[in-house]
């Protein structure tokens, strides 16, 4: 048995940064203290930059990522009103499934595992129904590496005159691809703690409106322990309603300035670099992406489809046991046909490389034709070129090495 680190590449929890843990190695603190909005109050506003939102607030919640799906719905719509949802993925289908639970009247276009939000049927369902109250999607599917057009969404409603609320959920997406709140309209953004914000799960933060903050007002779905309005009496103070983990508060601050430091466009630009490295590796041992087209693939997580002969979850379990490896084992309707290589969070190039490298050898062993090493070596071409123009090496020779 191999020993050493396991190697993280679930799409969730990602890698803690070590400033980020060890910002979170505090002794217990008054979290009533005359000086904790120190803390608090910037978190709040470094977050809605984090977000894009401008003229809404933000909300922490010590929850993962499922309580701010619920906090967003119970806290701005009623008891039988009318919702669009789409259902292509785990993700997706479980915040239909908890929307149908809480007694929405949920009208959920299914799609294939491997597309994105239905624009189409969106648009058309919008025009036909002026009655629906809140439009429903999932930014990036992290069961199928697939990431929607969001911007298209606010466009097919406001093409169809729809004052419906916006719900996206962002938790595998926000941190690490662009995402835009203001600009894109969104109402409600949902997201966790443990994907691109790098730390923990137990934290998740909903990025709420103007507009939804308006609609809570009048909304009246039973809510106490995740409702805005005692949220609204404290937060604006620098306090909670109730008692925040602090540990987790300093975890933030630590990770949003590692975010600053390296400037969110160029956080978004690394993902999008390591993303394309491992589609090429994946491309060159010649499988198929879950994502059925390149509009939708996914800069945090690439879902691979293993041949049929070659079950996904062997491979899951090859690497976590020969290769201290962790991938993301297929879910629900993909369990056995796929795995994921989540990268997203703190990571570079040359961890992907090495999440290629044991693919490849848990690929193998599990009976996949691959040709070792071919997969490696495309993402290295890549990687290459792609940091031979966007990096500077201090101190080299004058003519570059090829
Ligand atoms: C991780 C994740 C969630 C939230 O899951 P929790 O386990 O509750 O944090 C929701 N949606 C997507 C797309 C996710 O990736």
């Amino acid at each position: 048995m191999p020993t050493g680190p396991v190697h993280l590449y679930v799409p969730g929890p990602t890698n803690v940064p070590d400033a980020v843990r060890r910002a979170m190695n505090v002794p217990q603190q008054d979290h009533r203290a005359p000086d904790f909005p120190d803390l608090t109050l910037p978190l709040f506003a470094d977050l809605k930059k984090v977000f894009a939102n401008e003229t809404g607030r933000v909300f922490m919640y010590p929850s993962s990522g499922t309580g701010a799906w619920e906090a967003a719905i119970s806290n701005t719509l009623n008891r039988g009103d009318r919702v669009l949802m789409s259902r292509f993925g785990q993700f997706s289908h479980l915040w239909a499934d908890m929307a149908q639970r809480l007694g929405l009247d949920v009208i959920c276009v299914d799609r294939e595992w491997g597309e994105g939000v239905p624009l189409a049927d969106y648009a058309r369902h919008l025009s036909e129904d002026p009655t629906i109250r809140g439009v429903f999607a999932c930014h990036n599917e992290t069961a199928t590496g697939v990431t929607s057009d969001i911007a298209g969404v606010r466009q097919v409603m406001d093409d169809a005159g729809s004052d419906a609320l916006l719900y996206v959920d962002a938790v595998s997406s926000l941190a690490s691809i662009p995402f835009e709140q203001e600009a894109w309209g969104v109402d409600l953004a949902v997201t966790g703690s443990q994907k691109g914000l790098m730390m923990p799960a137990g934290m998740s933060m909903l990025g709420v409106s103007a507009k939804a903050l308006e609609a809570h007002k009048s909304s009246r779905m039973e809510r106490c322990y995740f409702s805005f309005e005692d949220m609204l009496k404290t937060n604006d103070a620098g306090y909670f309603p109730y008692t925040p983990s602090t540990p987790m508060l300093h975890g933030l601050r630590a990770s949003l300035d590692l975010l600053f430091a390296e400037g969110l466009p160029q956080v978004f630009a690394r993902h999008h670099r390591l993303a394309e490295g491992v589609r090429r590796g994946v491309d060159a041992l010649g499988l198929p992406l879950c994502a059925l087209e390149p509009k939708w693939y996914s800069d945090t997580v690439t879902a691979i489809r293993t041949p049929e002969s070659v079950d996904a979850a062997e491979v899951c379990r090859i690497g976590y046991y020969r290769y201290r490896t962790s991938f993301g084992a297929g879910l629900s309707k993909v369990a056995g046909k796929v795995f994921r290589i989540g990268h997203l969070g703190d990571l570079n190039e040359v961890m992907c490389l090495a999440a290629l490298a044991s693919a490849e050898m848990s690929l193998a062993d599990a009976g996949a034709k691959v040709e070792l090493g071919a997969g490696v070596a495309a993402a290295q071409n890549y990687y290459r070129t792609a940091l031979e123009t966007s990096t500077d090496v201090p101190g080299r020779a004058t003519t570059s090495p090829q």
